[in-house]
């Protein structure tokens, strides 16, 4: 089994809500990539109701492309407790966190689901904007921080 980084990351000791640049990745052409960890909810304490996650998926694509432009992609966790997120460029948490600031606020006033559709969505059903919204709150209220262990 080839090492996986995130898995050598003990969830017993971190303290979410956080931004975890997880590292940089130097590809064969010399592009820099960074790959972070939003860290919503604390690992084994909780987790998102996927529908909630579906839809905050939906709306950080947009919103954190607004602030960070070099974003390849942002993906939901399997644990359902954030996302991973990879950029083009050696990017640091804090410029992470003050675009997923901005989106969280930019959620709350939203009133749409963007691509909640049958044609742009794979389980355009499966979506609650309430519960995007209150985790986008409860995020901004209890704050993001680039200190994972703190
Ligand atoms: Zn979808």
């Amino acid at each position: 089994m080839v090492k996986v980084e995130s898995f050598e990351l003990d969830h017993r000791k971190v303290k979410a809500p956080y931004v975890r640049k997880c590292g940089t990745q130097k590809g064969r052409l010399g592009d820099i990539i960074s790959k972070f960890d939003l860290r919503f909810v604390q690992p084994n304490k909780g987790a998102m109701e996927i529908s909630g996650v579906h839809t905050l998926e939906h709306l950080l694509a947009g919103f954190m492309r607004e602030k960070l432009e070099d974003i390849i992609d942002i993906s939901p966790m399997g644990c359902r407790t954030g996302f991973y997120m990879t950029v083009w460029e050696d990017v640091e948490a804090e410029k992470v966190i003050e675009a997923l600031n901005y989106a969280l606020k930019k959620i709350l006033e939203v009133e749409e689901i963007p691509a909640a559709n049958e044609i742009q969505c794979g389980n355009y059903k499966d979506h609650s904007l309430k519960l995007a919204k209150e985790y986008a709150a409860k995020g901004l209220e209890e704050g993001f921080s680039s200190e994972v262990f703190r």
